[in-house]
């Protein structure tokens, strides 16, 4: 027996609630992102470690921090750039966050941002909607999500309330977590690949 839309969306959003995310093809929202300028999507891009205990904020800040500074660096565990889009849904009021890559935000988001405020000198992101589309069936990994923009208006950060907070938990080393990747421990083997990651961040 099929379960429900409802449950299926709940529990694709995992225990946060707080994610946002579009289930079936063709699905869509209208949002505005929660921030004035550029730079200020920029301090919402993190290093993050996912681990069975949830997901870390690496402690590793630029790609010149050893691995030494950051326990889950140091046990092998692969950091990966991502983006916490803090998101406003205009039909529902909502406020949430949309977890991407860091490739997507500077390939497909940044783009497409930067041409809208070519266009229009003087705005700032929350003025601009943004229709986002779900193009790929529920599981498929070449889901893409086509980006629409909308004219921007006046509409300002103090109307949109407040932003939802990032679902990223403070690693405590005194508190050892089994990540599983502890068999593939040697300190410095990953470190070429997590030096690209930094890279241009
Ligand atoms: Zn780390």
């Amino acid at each position: 027996m099929a379960i429900s839309q409802d449950f299926a969306q709940k529990l694709s959003e995992g225990s946060g609630g707080n994610y946002f995310s579009l289930a079936n093809d063709k699905d869509f929202a209208v949002v505005r992102l929660m921030y004035e300028t550029i730079e200020q999507i920029g301090e919402d891009i993190y290093a993050v470690h996912t681990t069975d205990d949830g997901k870390f904020e690496c402690k590793r800040k630029n790609f010149t921090d050893p691995i030494s500074v950051c326990p889950l660096c140091q046990s092998g565990n692969k950091p990966k750039a991502v983006v916490y889009l803090r998101l406003y849904l205009v039909d529902t009021k909502e406020a949430k966050v949309w977890e991407k890559s860091y490739q997507w935000y500077k390939q497909t988001l940044l783009p497409a941002l930067e041409e809208v405020l070519n266009e229009n000198p003087n705005a700032k992101i929350c003025n601009i909607p943004i229709k986002i589309v779900r193009n790929g069936a529920k599981g498929d990994m070449k889901t893409i999500y086509n980006l629409f923009n909308k004219t921007p208006d006046n509409v300002g950060l103090a109307e949109l309330g407040e932003p939802a907070s990032i679902p990223l938990k403070e690693y405590d080393a005194n508190a050892p977590i089994d990540d599983g990747t502890a068999s593939n421990s040697s300190n410095n083997a990953n470190s070429d690949n997590d030096n690209d990651l930094f890279r241009g961040m």
